[in-house]
């Protein structure tokens, strides 16, 4: 049964005074303020194709000028079907500006396919249920409460802070280029929709994960071309023969190890809490990332390969056209996920000198961004240490570089320090983002709204 917004709306109503329990840290009202907007965000189905982000970018704005905005400081920018915010919290003008990055696109959702209608939220059983939840509405409306309630308290910062939001991040990134175009000279990105805290099983915190940095994401066509012919007469040459040996020279191919200040400390980190033969290969590569036997005990880990070197994985083959004819075509997509700072070129040629056969034609699928690692600044970090502290005292900051792209990986090519400090804390078991019955812990909003109040009262107001 699908309920009505109205009555989600009142369950949630019903649900206020467990907020107002002691130890909140956000104010009980704005914290059920927060939910009743990621419910309206939620209803919006911003889904490409759908023409819809525009509403939600009005929604934004209506709810910022209430909440004190100029409406001169708020600038929607449509492009295409989709649009872009820009909303201007103006300051001193002492430091260069903060950027709030989000996105309010979100990954389509087949209701025959999900329990509950993914676009009308529902609470239960501890839970806020929809798509975009946690990708990203959720963080989207977080910053923007926050922002609000700053202006309530008269908060002088000395910079701006600009919530810059992007409108198709899930597809085209067309947006945050735009964004990432318009903003060039910020002094720091912090991206909601990337970091965040992990809960064990029993709802105890683990750790607090500061993204600095994305692998870049690139596919590679490999092709082979040849005559063909009758399958009765073959030749020694045959395409996918020489696809074959492509890809085994791949499958033997390691790519040279890598690191930074980042998966360094993610390395020495995860070392402090990883038992046995793991756990010191990781605390000895953080020590020494030349250490052979750490590298070869890292690389035979699929969890941790990544965060050791760009990999390449042969992923789709396509070869021949009938069983009884040589092949005139054999092609493969290798799929890798570069190092931060690597260019795919560079990649592409690694892959032709692997590969070895001058008639192999290697192509990227598509138009390749990437950008260096984000440094592990000083400020960002004592004031993601300052945040977390205040619910999880002394809970480990590791720093992470994840495998995909964020709105991030633009800022970061256009030379902003940007960092994914999302202020959710939640269960990796309960993640279901972009997948079915996606969802957020109702008791992580509280603490979320905190997080970015002080996140922002520390960095935006300097020493
Ligand atoms: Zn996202």
């Amino acid at each position: 049964m699908r309920k009505s917004a109205l009555s989600a709306l009142l369950l949630f109503s019903s649900l206020t005074p467990a907020f107002a329990a002691d130890d909140a840290l956000t104010p009980p009202d704005l914290t059920a303020k927060a939910i009743e907007l990621l419910g309206q965000t939620i209803a919006i189905e911003s889904v490409e194709g759908k023409g819809n982000v525009p509403a939600v970018a009005n929604l934004i704005a209506d709810e910022l000028r209430k909440g004190g905005f100029a409406a001169d400081d708020i600038v929607i920018t449509p492009m295409g079907e989709t649009a872009t915010l820009i909303a201007t919290y103006k300051g001193t003008g002492e430091k260069k500006p903060i950027i709030l990055s989000g996105h309010m696109d979100v990954v389509g959702a087949n209701p025959e396919d999900w329990t509950r209608d993914p676009f009308t939220m529902v609470q239960e059983d501890g839970f806020l249920f929809g798509r975009g939840t946690s990708d990203m509405k959720f963080g989207l409306v977080m910053m923007v409460e926050t922002l609000i309630r700053l202006k309530e308290e008269g908060f002088k910062p000395d910079r701006d802070i600009i919530l810059a939001l992007s409108g198709d991040e899930e597809t085209h990134m067309a947006t945050t280029m735009a964004l990432a175009d318009e903003l060039e000279g910020a002094d720091i990105v912090l991206n909601a929709d990337g970091g965040g805290g992990a809960l064990d099983e029993n709802g105890d915190p683990v750790a607090y994960y500061l993204q600095g940095a994305e692998k870049t994401y690139a596919d590679y066509i490999v092709t082979f071309t040849n005559p063909g012919g009758h399958s009765s007469q073959p030749r020694k040459k045959n395409a996918i023969y020489d696809l074959a040996q492509a890809a085994l020279n791949l499958s033997n191919y390691e790519f040279p190890v890598m690191w930074s200040d980042i998966t360094l400390e993610s390395f020495r980190q995860g070392g402090l809490n990883t038992e046995g033969e793991i756990g010191k290969a990781m605390r000895d590569f953080a020590e020494n990332p030349k250490n052979k036997r750490a590298i070869k005990i890292l690389s035979e880990r699929p969890e941790y390969v990544g965060q050791l070197r760009t990999t390449c994985v042969a992923t789709l083959l396509d070869a021949g056209h009938a069983p009884n004819a040589l092949p005139q075509r054999a092609g493969m997509n290798v799929n890798c996920r570069i190092f931060p700072g690597v260019s795919p070129d560079a990649v592409k040629t690694t892959l032709t000198d692997v590969i070895d056969n001058p008639e192999a034609t290697i192509e990227l699928a598509d138009e390749v961004h990437y950008a260096d690692a984000s440094p592990l600044r000083d400020d960002v970090v004592a004031a993601v240490r300052k945040a977390v502290d205040r619910r999880y005292p002394d809970l480990p900051i590791v720093p992470e570089m994840s495998a995909g792209a964020s709105d991030s990986l633009h800022f970061r090519a256009h030379g902003i320090d940007s960092y994914g400090v999302s202020g959710i804390f939640m269960k990796p078991t309960d993640m279901y983002a972009h997948g079915l019955n996606e969802r957020v812990p109702v008791a992580a909003v509280d603490g979320a709204l905190d997080h970015w109040h002080t996140l922002l009262t520390d960095l935006a107001t300097g020493e």
